[in-house]
């Protein structure tokens, strides 16, 4: 019974195409943002943090866990001819209606790369390539590609797979717009050129035509509205994925140093129980990591990253300010690195004050 109330709690990766649909029907069109800034740091004070041990799954809950991304992908399709139905009737209201209505698609969809990174890294053709699918809609058809490279090297700040120390995340995010399309073309033609030949439903060309039949599908229903809302996920959607990447990266990459003898830690994790859910144990970020092929369910946190002094929602508004990141986290970077085993998160707060390295204690 607990172990099927473990895998229930997932279910939670559903809840913000849930609140998009509500929300657009009874004309509350920015309830994603609601929820994902007003909501989701609320819910962590009743949830807390994740166990340190993923309980021993049984065959049936592993199939289980294994499935629901596949049927969150199957549901998000729905969701993609929802949103075009919803773009043809885009006429009938305000302006106003119609950015919250965009904007909330892009938290949605930005919400939902957590499962589209899931399924990326499955071993299975058909979950990659759906994975790959669901960002190819809304104009990110680098994603997969991009995202294989960062695992290549995620320390490495030139190609921008990991922010400079003191770099904006701003400036961070403005300069992988660029650098990740360029990084993508690379994997892939290095996978080519490895394997002699790849399968063309797994080339970047492939999905760039998703991406392109995607705008003229939204032009086709939408008109001007459709053309223009797909500009907006092409540009926002990367630029989302970088504030998350900046905030799980920065301060961990080739420009600055490590705790001594230590070359691999590579990612800030967030301990929080409902994060771990929504985000399929993507905030368990030095986990993933040092194992990539292991499937979201059995990710656990470990004790050898660094430790975010609170969650995604709170830290990519604080990180929108770089004086006021740089004052909250300089001092936690620097403690880290003197005391890498001697981490505090953020338990059940919102924040978590012992930011210095002078108040952190052993978790
Ligand atoms: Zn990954």
């Amino acid at each position: 019974m607990k172990q099927w109330l473990g895998v229930a709690g997932y279910l939670a990766m559903f809840l913000p195409v849930v609140v998009l649909v509500a929300g657009h029907t009874i004309g509350f069109e920015w309830a994603p943002v609601v929820l994902f800034f007003g909501v989701y740091p609320l819910i962590r004070l009743l949830t807390g943090e994740v166990k340190d041990k993923q309980p021993l799954w049984t065959e049936a809950a592993s199939r289980t866990l294994a499935a629901m991304p596949v049927v969150y992908a199957a549901c998000f399709l729905g969701v993609y001819a929802w949103v075009l139905h919803e773009f043809a009737a885009a006429d009938g209201r305000s302006t106003a209606d119609n950015v919250g209505f965009t904007v909330s698609i892009v938290v949605t969809v930005a919400l939902g790369s957590c499962v589209s990174h899931a399924l990326v890294h499955c071993r299975g053709a058909i979950q990659r390539r759906l994975g790959s699918l669901m960002m190819a809609l809304y104009g990110y058809p680098f994603f997969r590609a991009e995202h294989m490279a960062h695992h290549a090297m995620p320390r490495h700040v030139d190609a921008a797979h990991c922010p400079r120390v003191h770099e904006s995340m701003w400036w961070f995010a403005i300069r992988r717009l660029w650098k990740v399309p360029m990084e993508a073309m690379d994997w892939s033609r290095g996978v080519q050129a490895r394997a002699g030949h790849t399968n063309v439903i797994d080339s970047l060309g492939f999905w760039c035509g998703v991406s392109v039949a995607s705008l003229a599908a939204m032009t086709w229903a939408g008109g001007w509205y459709g053309a223009i809302s797909f500009v907006v996920f092409a540009v926002l959607l990367p630029m989302l994925n970088s504030f998350v990447a900046y905030i799980q990266h920065w301060g961990l990459g080739v420009d600055n140093g490590q705790p001594g003898g230590i070359r691999k830690q590579v990612g800030w994790e967030d301990r929080c129980r409902m994060q771990a859910l929504t985000t399929l144990n993507l905030s368990l970020h030095q986990h993933h990591h040092e194992r990539p092929n292991d499937a979201y369910f059995r990710l656990e946190p470990s004790d050898r990253g660094p430790v975010l002094p609170a969650g995604y929602s709170v830290m990519v508004l604080i990180a929108l300010v770089p004086p006021l990141w740089r004052r909250l986290m300089m001092p936690r970077l620097e403690g880290w690195k003197t005391k890498p085993l001697v981490q505090k998160g953020a338990g059940k707060g919102l924040y978590c004050v012992a930011g210095a390295a002078g108040k952190t204690e052993a978790a």
